[in-house]
């Protein structure tokens, strides 16, 4: 049996650690919060009480932290992973991140002689639950290849995005794409409501024209009209208004450090942040229509 040690067992990183134990791998997990080592426990699993703990006869270390700052805490802080793992460990991050700190871990763990990919995951807790992410992995051939079957306990889709921080890269870019398109589906129900335009009616048309996008189609934001949708429950995250933020701003960090051109990327980072200011952070993002009607 693989022996995985799992950093950060949270909303993402729980499920995906008891989806590895079902698809039998050994899993030793470690989080800040006692509570969630101790639900891992429950399911099978084993606890660690500091990072080096999970990692000191680990095969595979897997990371679902919340940003870049912890992200480097984990792998090169005093007693942290990359200090304590034995060669040959293949280490996995899957917290989405900012791709110069995704690059840095790579280079980090090469000067160590250790594999390591990025492989961020869309998909959300569903997909955590069902074990059908999608992964988008960063890393050279060989890494990638390791990686693989470990991810596959844990998605359908994997794909190898290119080298080092490629699968961050492909990850603001999606997430780029998925906040611009929630506002404008948001902003056009809106519009066609001002107009007298029947909500089903639009949805019946642009579902099927040239606007139809996953963000009308999977997530719509208007009740009523997608059974999956989060605005049938309220907006009850999902995927939080902040979470989106935080990619936004991810985006918008890259943009400006490659002088790539990114308006409407600029504008979705804008139009959310002043939503999270409006006081509905933990709302899941698709809420923003209600901040863009006015409620
Ligand atoms: P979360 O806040 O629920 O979980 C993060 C966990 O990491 C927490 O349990 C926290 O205690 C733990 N942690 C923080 N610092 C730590 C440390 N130094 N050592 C050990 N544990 C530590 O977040 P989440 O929703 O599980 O998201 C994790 C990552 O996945 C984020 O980068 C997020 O952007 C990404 N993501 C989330 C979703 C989603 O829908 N929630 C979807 C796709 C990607």
């Amino acid at each position: 049996m693989t022996k995985v040690g799992f950093i950060g067992l949270g909303n993402m990183g729980m499920p995906m650690a008891q989806n590895l134990l079902k698809a039998a791998y050994e899993v030793t997990g470690f989080d800040l919060n006692v509570d969630a080592t101790e639900r891992l426990a429950a399911s099978g699993g084993s606890t660690a009480n500091s990072i080096a703990d999970a990692c000191k006869t680990a095969e595979v270390v897997i990371t679902m932290l919340p940003a870049g700052e912890q992200v480097r805490e984990v792998y090169l802080g005093a007693g942290g992973a990359l200090a304590t793992v034995e060669p040959g460990t293949l280490l996995i991050d899957s917290s989405t991140i900012d791709v110069v700190t995704a690059r840095e871990m790579a280079q980090a763990a090469r000067d160590k002689a250790l594999a390591m990919v990025d492989a961020p995951v869309s998909g959300g807790v569903a997909g955590a639950e069902t074990a059908s992410l999608t992964f988008m992995v960063g890393g050279d051939d060989a890494a990638f290849e390791r990686a693989r079957p470990v991810l596959e306990a844990m998605g359908k889709t994997i794909v190898h995005a290119g080298g080092p921080g490629n699968g961050q890269a492909a990850k603001i870019c999606n997430n780029m794409i998925l906040g611009a398109s929630m506002i404008v589906v948001s902003e056009a129900f809106l519009l066609a409501e001002k107009l007298g335009l029947d909500a089903q009616k639009l949805f019946d048309i642009s579902s099927k024209s040239s606007g139809q996008c996953w963000s009308m189609t999977s997530y719509c934001p208007v009740p009523g009209l997608v059974p999956t949708s989060p605005a049938n429950r309220d907006y009850k995250a999902g995927f939080t208004a902040a979470m989106m933020l935080k990619d936004l701003k991810l985006a918008q960090a890259a943009a400006r450090a490659t002088h790539a051109t990114t308006p409407l990327g600029a504008g979705a980072a804008a139009v959310y942040e002043r939503f999270i200011e409006s006081g509905d952070s933990s709302v899941d993002f698709s809420g923003i229509i209600r901040y863009l009607r006015g409620d």
